[in-house]
């Protein structure tokens, strides 16, 4: 049964996990791990540590499940906007809610779908340059709403 151990057990930061899935290069059985990778955002690499991924012990393939890559492109996104001191998914929410707009309605004002407004709120797309001057212009100047109600499409 089971000893009480007194040695000391290092804990690798790796999660060494074995997966059912195969190496698509080799077809060896590929392990689950954490490990830094980068991710190309707005024409620049983003470096994600520890993004949860498989690996091919055998040939080093990489392969992200649809969740682990789901997750990376959310880790990415948050990094690059802090890096950018651009506006948090949490922050452009609040500056709609504010002024108690649908994300239908929000979009509509800033010429663009619901669906970036959506994906922008829950960390899945990040918003250019451009349009972060636009969200702020809306957050620090009185009447700048009222101005694109009268130009919305
Ligand atoms: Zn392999």
């Amino acid at each position: 049964m089971n000893k009480n151990h007194r040695e000391k057990t290092s804990i690798s930061p790796a999660r060494r996990t074995l997966s059912d899935e195969a190496c698509p290069s080799c077809g060896t059985g590929m392990i689950e791990r954490r490990a830094q990778l980068k991710l190309p955002l707005n024409g620049e690499n983003v470096s994600v540590p520890s993004a949860l991924h498989l690996s091919c012990p055998k040939c080093g393939e990489v392969v992200l499940r649809f969740e682990d890559s789901r997750r990376l492109q959310e880790d990415a996104i948050a990094i690059y906007r802090k890096k950018h001191g651009l506006l948090s998914a949490s922050q452009i929410r609040g500056i709609r809610e504010r002024f108690g707009l649908t994300q239908g309605e929000f979009g509509r004002l800033l010429h663009l779908g619901a669906n970036t407004i959506s994906r922008w709120e829950s960390g899945r797309n990040v918003q250019t340059e451009s349009m972060e001057m636009l969200l702020r212009l809306i957050r620090d100047l009185p009447g700048s709403l009222d101005y694109l109600r009268q130009h919305a499409a």
